[in-house]
């Protein structure tokens, strides 16, 4: 089986206020994700999905216990770049990541900040917009682009850093149906074409079944960890932690409140006379 590349012991994180006094959101997370897996993080608002997220690229370090990314502690901060090219994060609203003018030079500017130089920097910049579908679109202004196509700016500007983990933070919650496919599908064949370890955080419980693996956090605790398979054998579990449920669940669960049976031989007649 393949190597731990994020672990978290005993995490717990609390926000201070003005007053000095602290609320913990996350409360002794334990956690190991792996070399090449897709995780989907799921949750309801206010579950604790975007503070566990910034504690893996040390936007934040942990009140308690430990968070070690590719080898690093997060309280190291003499190795905060190394950890920083190692895991990127995608954020929901993708006009708040792009910084420049153009979109190859948008997609240039991560790279470019840690010294890369041309020719190696146009070398970059081409791929990682040819990754994302994206190369004619290079000298375009992001404003001129549909939320999806400006998400997948955000996700070049991600990959020309050539990181090992990628973290999605909500990076379809702005997205329309068209614009969400094509997200998934780029988070997709980043995962399974490149090989790049996935953590996908999400409300929508539908994405989570894209996924290897799906952690369901709720009140700063992880619930369920396990494949799809496992954690979705229980639908009546999955949709006590006020998550967004897809209408055909919804519809299963009105039935069955009303005594209707299903069964694997339930068959609708076609023609019904
Ligand atoms: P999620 O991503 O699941 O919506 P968050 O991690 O953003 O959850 O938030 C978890 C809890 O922490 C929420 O109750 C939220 O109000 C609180 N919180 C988030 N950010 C801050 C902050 N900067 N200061 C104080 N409380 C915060």
């Amino acid at each position: 089986m393949s190597e731990n590349i994020v672990s978290l012991k005993n995490v717990s994180y609390s926000y201070t206020d003005y007053d000095g006094a602290e609320t913990r959101v996350l409360k002794n997370i334990n956690l190991s994700i792996k070399k090449g897996e897709y995780v989907v993080i799921l949750g309801h608002n206010g579950s604790g999905k975007s503070t566990l997220c910034k504690l893996l690229n040390r936007i934040i370090i942990p009140s308690d216990g430990d968070v070690v990314c590719f080898g690093i502690n997060t309280r190291d901060e003499s190795k905060e770049l190394e950890l920083r090219k190692n895991v990127q994060m995608v954020f929901q609203n993708p006009d708040n990541q792009l910084v420049e003018a153009i979109v190859e030079e948008d997609v240039a500017f991560g790279p470019s900040n840690l010294g890369i130089k041309n020719p190696e920097l146009r070398n970059i910049v081409d791929k990682s917009l040819e990754d994302v579908e994206m190369s004619k679109y290079a000298l375009k202004a992001p404003h001129e682009l549909s939320g999806g196509q400006k998400q997948r700016i955000a996700i070049a500007g991600v990959l020309a850093i050539k990181p090992k983990l990628i973290i999605f933070d909500e990076a379809t919650a702005m997205l329309d149906p068209i614009g969400r496919k094509e997200i998934l599908g780029e988070i997709d064949y980043l995962n399974k074409k490149k090989g790049i370890t996935v953590v996908n955080v999400t409300h929508h419980m539908k994405e989570a079944t894209l996924a290897s693996r799906v952690i369901v956090l709720d009140d700063g605790e992880i619930k369920l960890d396990g494949s799809p398979r496992e954690v979705f054998s229980n639908l009546e579990k999955i949709t006590s932690f006020g998550l967004d449920v897809p209408q055909s669940l919804e519809l299963y669960f009105n039935l069955k409140s009303r005594g209707f049976k299903f069964s694997n031989d339930t068959k609708v007649p076609l023609n019904p006379q």
